[in-house]
């Protein structure tokens, strides 16, 4: 249920309207914009009588919504949610580029791309310390020594850090990360986006091998739920029955998710296609739809890379990608700060 407030209303009033709904075992959610109060009821409202709030002064509407996501809902939060990732916004009018390798493989790699793709433009580093690999004989990242290696390179190049987290025992180790990325993989890993909700940093949440849209959203509803308000969404493709693509990046997804949830959504193009030449042509392909940022895998030497080669693309690559998504974003009313 949404409760929409009256414009220039009391606020002990509106405190009061609070305090009665968290009395009835309600949590609320309460966004305040330029033009209106928007007050989100979580839990089981079939309790609350609408036709007694309607009544109230200060009430302007009153909503039962049908969607089962109620923090991640727009109808709650009409305003798009601003994510400030040491200084670079993510959401709104903003646009952000993250790069980086798939994996951290060495100290002169990770500082070296980061370099690289700093000076071509990215805003910030991504890098793979933890690797969900489908074979467990496959490279799995280098754990903790990849982490220290990844904060070493945010120190040289102050750019802030992504990295994803696959488990709850590793939460210590990310105290230094400033964008804790739950892989595809993880997305319907509720006891871990659970804890991920309780951490008091960010979180990008990417999209499910082959989740709907709506679960994607009960994802990220369950981080919210635990008190985190701080999520971007990442499309980075989905399972169809097309072979000759890793994945089918499901550009559709940008504009409808803009419409249901107010949360900032980025498009990853690497492992949307697993090829390196579609990189490019899906990069700008998310920026015409209206993607928030982009996060590209890029590699110094993509043929040698410990993980995903195939789609790394190298850093020249990359900064010509970033020339020419900045002469479409005026286009898409964005700016990249
Ligand atoms: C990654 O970004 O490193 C990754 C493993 O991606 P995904 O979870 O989307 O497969
Ligand atoms: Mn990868």
């Amino acid at each position: 249920m949404i409760i929409v407030v009256k414009k220039g209303s009391d606020k002990k009033q509106v405190d009061n309207l609070l305090k009665w709904i968290t009395h009835q075992g309600l949590k609320v959610d309460v966004s305040v914009g330029e033009n209106s109060t928007v007050i989100g009821l979580v839990g089981d409202t079939s309790k609350i009588d609408i036709d007694l709030v309607h009544s109230m002064d200060i009430v302007d509407t009153v909503k039962r919504i049908q969607e089962p996501y109620k923090c991640a809902n727009r109808k709650f939060h009409p305003e798009d949610t601003i994510v400030d990732i040491g200084g670079h916004k993510f959401g709104g009018k903003n646009f952000q580029i993250i790069a980086g390798p798939c994996s951290i493989e060495s100290e002169k790699q990770i500082i070296g791309i980061a370099e690289a793709v700093k000076k071509a433009g990215a805003n910030l580093l991504r890098g793979g310390a933890f690797k969900p690999r489908t074979s467990p004989y496959a490279f799995q990242g280098l754990r903790e020594n990849g982490l220290d290696l990844l904060v070493k390179a945010k120190k040289e190049t102050g750019m802030p850090i992504v990295t994803e987290l696959m488990s709850i025992r590793h939460i210590d180790l990310f105290k230094d990360v400033d964008l804790v990325q739950i892989g595809a993989r993880n997305m319907q890993n509720f006891e871990l986006l659970k804890e991920v909700g309780r951490m008091g940093k960010p979180v990008l949440l990417k999209r499910g091998l082959a989740n709907t849209i709506e679960e994607w959203l009960m994802s990220a509803e369950y981080i919210m739920s635990e008190g985190c308000k701080d999520i971007i969404l990442c499309e980075r493709g989905i399972r169809t029955f097309e072979p000759l693509t890793r994945n089918t990046l499901d550009l559709s997804a940008i504009p409808l998710l803009k419409e249901l949830t107010h949360l900032p959504v980025i498009v990853d193009p690497s492992h949307a296609s697993g090829l390196s030449r579609l990189v490019k042509p899906l990069s700008l392909a998310a920026v015409g739809v209206g993607a928030d940022g982009l996060m590209i895998e890029v590699h110094n030497d993509p043929p040698h890379a410990l993980c995903d080669g195939a789609q790394s693309i190298r850093p020249e690559q990359f900064a010509d990608i970033v020339t020419r998504i900045d002469v479409m974003l005026p286009l898409v009313n964005k700016v990249r700060a």
